[in-house]
């Protein structure tokens, strides 16, 4: 996910922009309007953090004018303490959503998925059992918070057990799940990408039963 951030106190700006690549996501920062709308109409944005106090435009220019342009790329703005008239002046002119300075990493990152699932026109829940999070939506798979990389099967994988934590899942029903049908499936896929998966986040993360298959843990 590719993120405008638009914050002019270095401070904050530096926090955010760090927390937002730690959790995996590519963050370009500006810190005036005019840098702000420059970036917004040259570039691909999937969401912009937009900070109201700003030098050249301030923040409801900046949202005006991507809006009148018919840009509807997700907007959070983010506001002073005690500022709500800001708030609703954002939310009219075209918001996606608001969060209050200020406001914890995690809370931020909640808002980013959540304006994004709703942007993507498809709202499905994220999928969770203990430390692991999926979201079905961007695809996007977390441990303990912080993003993993998995291979297209390794997620499918991962999402069919993940669909109904507890349920056992035999062999031929995962290959079913994991492999489409023109593919070759060799005798141990199933156990290396378990094994893999198990690697990317926790040993116990999946549980063999023997002799009937693979489930993970209800938590
Ligand atoms: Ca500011």
């Amino acid at each position: 996910m590719r993120i405008l951030l638009v914050e002019d106190d270095p401070q904050i700006g530096a926090a955010i922009a760090s927390a937002l690549k730690d959790a995996g996501m590519a963050t370009d920062w500006v810190s005036d309007g005019g840098a702000a709308l420059a970036s917004i109409n040259a570039g691909a944005f999937e969401l912009v953090l937009l900070d109201i106090g700003l030098p050249k435009h301030d923040g409801f220019s900046v949202l005006k004018h991507i809006r009148q342009n018919r840009n509807s790329v997700p907007v959070i703005v983010i506001t002073a303490r005690d500022a709500v008239e800001d708030r609703i002046s954002g939310l009219d002119l075209g918001a996606d959503d608001y969060l209050v300075k200020p406001f914890m990493v995690d809370e931020l990152l909640a808002r980013i998925r959540a304006v994004a699932r709703r942007h993507s026109g498809s709202a499905q829940p994220l999928l969770s059992n203990g430390a692991i999070c999926i979201d079905p939506t961007s695809k996007a798979t977390t441990y303990q918070d912080a993003v993993i990389d998995l291979t297209a099967k390794e997620y499918r994988l991962l999402h069919s057990l993940l669909l109904t934590p507890g349920r056992i899942y035999s062999r031929e029903e995962l290959e079913e799940k994991v492999y489409g049908w023109e593919e070759e499936v060799t005798s141990n896929a199933i156990e290396f990408l378990i094994h893999s998966l198990r690697k990317k986040t926790d040993k116990s993360a999946i549980k063999n039963v023997r002799g009937l298959g693979w489930m993970v843990p209800k938590e």
